[in-house]
Order: structure tokens, then sequence, then C-alpha cells
């Protein structure tokens, strides 16, 4: 039989070297539990998923919405897991596949496993969950890794990171997906130990990204490689390269082009790379708010260049279908027109979306256009550890989506509303009330900090949702450190921010004007022709890459 899952593979090629090398070994069947992605969707079956031939209970959560169904099935004393199907989404597989492999006690509501313990953190109750595990419980099911293994490369080994685990146990060797479970098992273990557990960048540095930060601001440090050479080992990787990257880019507000080694393909040509190998460009529509002549000119860039046109769902024109020799181009044209770069290529504000507010709607009571230009006039080009989106609502009809953004600002009688850390996208999070009828500086000044605080202590990659959740005393404690200064840092994150608005520049412009830059848009390094291979087809009237 066929399985299609590496352990088994493993397991049978284990028999045959046994009986070559003159023992005996049988295989006889194997675990079918797996995790998987099809087509995207996280699918997992563990356990008996269908318990056809056994008295069972089942718990099901469907959410047609999300996508989302989730199926345990339950001994009928309500005592034991016996398996279940999870599609949508499946974070909890690896906890569910060792409750039931394991035959653990289940909690009084067992519903909790799928749909999460109400109260308390996800974050700790993960910990205390894998801790909770016998030492004979399968961690890595790939390369039949324990947890007493792992715990004992931890504890004896002094092993203190994932990459230790890897080559002393080669757990988390196989398809990877324990590898969250090893995470949470050296840390929980170090924590028993009372060591203390340093969440350094990479193996390249041993140092966490706050500690980095510092770093290169107070030693002045201005590219990687000097940072490499002083602090660091090796020659780098793909995580250490654009996290470093991004803090230079936060702290010196430097063209992140600089190092072009260092960066990601969307970085390295300021525009998104597509299907087919063509680029994407987004100009900067500030607020949304666009006049005739800048619609006329993009419209006419668009038709010289063939460009495909979408309006985003952020307020703004997408631009596709640009070779990368072209680039620089288009955004000469772009630039003489009065436009800038949106940025939709990095992890910088994208998109400060508005309502048309008082300007214009009935139920407005404020002005949320101009402020939302404002706002997004001032924050544009800043470097993050992620991308950061913003709205402003005219009123508390919120028609701007103002809370699923990382700041969103919403008018009242007496002023603006001010949330924070909320998020759209695959984990949909609304804002919490930061600030509540401030006066616009007050309002721009709590986001100043905000802001700075989010870039210098979020971990690379974290978008402002996800740091929030992680923060000890969650947003009272935010609230303390923004609005009351309970460090005494505001002063110094407002001159931080201060440093990074008055040194923007925009990179398309930097690109064009500079021809050491400008050359690098090229797609062969010896020759100027163009990629011969690119193609495309008509569709609903205009240009589309050719089917894959
Ligand atoms: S949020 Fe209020 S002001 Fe803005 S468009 Fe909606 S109803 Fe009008």
């Amino acid at each position: 039989m066929i399985y299609g899952l590496v352990a088994p593979g493993y397991e049978m090629a284990d028999v045959v070297v046994t009986n070559l090398t003159g023992g005996t070994k049988m295989f006889s069947a194997f675990d079918m539990s797996t995790k998987l992605k099809l087509i995207g969707v996280d699918v997992a079956s563990f356990g008996d998923p269908f318990c056809s031939n056994v008295k069972h209970r089942t718990i099901v959560l469907e959410d047609a919405v999300k996508g989302i169904y989730k199926r345990i099935n339950i001994s009928e004393d309500g005592s034991k897991l016996l398996g279940g199907v999870l599609v949508g989404e499946a974070e909890s597989y690896n906890m569910l596949l060792q409750t039931c492999k394991n035959c653990l006690p289940l909690p009084a509501s067992p519903e909790e496993l799928i749909l999460g313990a109400r109260g308390g953190s996800g974050e700790s109750s993960k910990g205390s969950g894998v801790m909770a595990l016998p030492d004979n419980a399968l961690i890595c099911s790939c390369e039949g890794v324990s947890k007493g293994s792992i715990c004992s490369a931890i504890t004896e080994g002094g092993v203190d990171d994932v990459k230790g685990i890897k080559s002393c146990t080669k757990a988390g060797t196989g398809c990877g997906g324990c590898v969250p479970m090893l995470k949470d098992l050296i840390t929980e273990t170090m924590k028993a130990q009372g060591k203390v557990v340093r969440n350094v960048l990479c193996e390249h540095f041993d140092y966490t990204r706050q500690e980095l930060y510092d770093l290169i601001k107070i030693q002045e440090i201005k590219t990687y490689h000097q940072l490499l050479g002083q602090h660091g080992k090796g020659y780098g990787c793909e995580v250490c390269k654009p996290a470093v990257a991004s803090m230079m880019a936060s702290i010196w507000n430097d063209m992140i082009l600089k190092e072009a080694t260092i960066q990601d393909t969307n970085d390295q040509f300021l525009a998104n790379i597509q299907r087919g190998g063509t680029y994407s460009i987004v100009p900067r529509v500030a607020g949304g708010e666009i006049t005739p002549d800048k619609l006329i000119a993009i419209g006419l860039i668009a038709k010289k260049y063939d460009l495909y046109c979408k309006i985003t769902g952020g307020q703004r024109i997408d631009l596709f279908g640009a070779r990368v020799d072209q680039l620089p181009e288009i955004w000469e044209e772009l630039v003489e027109a009065g436009f800038e770069s949106g940025h939709a290529y990095g992890k910088a504000l994208r998109t400060v979306k508005s309502c048309v507010g008082s300007t214009w709607c009935r139920f407005g009571v404020q002005d949320s256009v101009g402020f939302a230009i404002e706002v997004e006039e001032r924050y544009k080009g800043i470097r993050a550890p992620h991308k950061l989106k913003s709205a402003v609502s005219g009123c508390v009809r919120e028609c701007a989506e103002a809370q699923s953004k990382d700041f969103g600002i919403i008018a009242t009688e007496k002023g603006w509303n001010l949330y924070v850390c909320g998020n759209g996208g695959a984990k949909p999070q609304h804002a919490l009330l930061l600030a509540s009828d401030v006066d616009k500086e007050t309002c721009i000044r709590y986001i100043d900090r905000f802001l700075m605080y989010y870039i210098k202590t979020a971990e690379p990659l974290t978008r402002t949702a996800t740091w929030l959740n992680k923060l000890e005393g969650g947003i009272d404690y935010l609230k303390d450190v923004i609005v009351n200064d309970s460090l005494g840092i505001a002063e110094q994150l407002e001159q931080e921010m201060s440093y990074l608005i008055n040194t923007y520049k925009c990179e398309w412009k930097e690109v064009v004007e500079n021809p050491e830059l400008r050359s690098r848009f090229t797609h062969f390094v010896n020759t100027e022709e163009p990629d011969p291979t690119i193609q495309f087809q008509a569709e609903r009237g205009q240009k589309f890459p050719v089917k894959w």
C-alpha cells in the first residue's frame, strides 16, 4: 500500500534495512493521522476520523462564512477523544492528535478542544498543553521522536533552540508540522528550569530583534554586513536579511534599495511581482481623494504601457502587467504627473481609507477625508515589522471600516476615537479603543507614539494585532505606555517618529533620478532584452497573463 505520507515511508525503509542487516521486523500498519495543505486549505484528520464501527458522540463546528469545518469524535462516556477531521483551520491538530493518541483526559467542556478555551491567554494554554503530555507522547511522527527525547535534549544536552533539537533528535526535519510544538516545549521546559528564554532572531544573530534594533541605533550601524561582522556570524539567511533591512529602514529611513542583496523580490523592484513574471504598480492616492487630471494621467499611462487596471480594496488604482525594465519609465511618467510610490510592495504604511465624511455625507460629524489625507501624508514610507493599514470614518456608522485596521480613527461629536491593533486578512480581529473624544493633535501624538513603540518592539513579520495579543497586560498596558507615558519614553518616541517623517523620500523618484539604481531594472544581467516568455491573453476588454 502507498500511504503518501513520509512517516510510513521511513518505517518501511527501517523494516527493509533491519531485514537486510540480519534482523527481523514486520511492517503491519501505520497511523494515518495527518495534516496537509490542499490547494491552499488546511486539512487534517487524526485517530478514527469517522468512527463507523464504534459507538461515539460527535461535536461539530461548521462556519460556512469562514470555510471552517471541525468534527471531533468522543467516546460514549465522554472520557476519551477517538478522532476527528479539521478543514479550513488545523492549528489545533498537534494537540488533538496527542490527546487522542495518549488517551489524555478531556476537559469538562470538550467543545473547547475545537472552539478554544474561554478566557486565559492562548499562548500559555498552548504551553501548558504540551507540558501536560506524557513523556512517551510522539511529537514528531515523521521521525518518531517522543516528548521525553526532546525534553532530555533540552535539560541534559543543553539545547535551547529548534535548530539544535533538529540536529540532535531529527524532530522537525520531516514535514515540519511539529515545529510549533518544539518551540513550545523548548520555551516551557527552559522556563521550568528557571532559565531565561530569549527569542533570538535566527542562527546568525544571538540577539532578539529589539536588542539588534538598539545596537543598530546606538552604534550607528548603517549596513547589514557591518552588523553581521560586528554582532553576527555566518552569511545570513532569509530571516535575518529582510528583518535587518526593515530595521535599518525604520531607524535611518535610508533607501530600501541601498543594499540590494538583502531585499525580498518586491522590495528589490519596488513593485509587486505577479503571475507570469510581470509587476504591478500602485501609486499613492492619499485618503482615496483624486483629481480628474490625475485620473486622466493614470489612464493615459495605463493605455500607453497597456497595463491592466483595477480599483483596490484600499481606494487606489492598481496597474498590472508591467515588465521589470518598464518600471522606471512608468514611474517617471507617474512622478511627472504628481504621484508617489504607494508602498504596496513593502512592509510599510499602505493606505489610509476614508469615507466622504462631513464634506458630502448627511451623517458626517467631522472631515474624515481631510484627516485621512493628513494621516497618510504623515506616515507614508515608514517601514515597520509588517504592513500597516489605516482608515478614518466620519461618524459612528463606520463606512471606512476603521476598526479592522492597524490604527483606525472614528469621528465623534466631540472629536475623534482612536482604535488600534485591528486586522483584516486571514485572521480578522477587531481593533480596540485606545483613546476617545480626543482632538486631532492629541490623536496624531498618540499614533506617533503607538507606531514607534510597535516598530521598536514587535518581532519581524508580526502584525499589530498579533503583537498586542502577545503583549503582557494587553490593551490596558498599551494605553498606559501610549496615553499615560508610564515608561517615560513618549517624548523619545515622538522625536524618533518626527525624524522618519522629516527624512521621507519617494523611492520611485530616487530610482528615476539615479542612473546606477535605474540600471538594475533589467530582466537579464547581460542584455537589455526584455523577458521573451511573458505572454498575455485578452479577457473582459483588458489583458491578463496566460493561464498557468
Ligand atoms: S461613516 Fe458616517 S460620515 Fe462616513 S459615509 Fe458613513 S455615514 Fe457618512
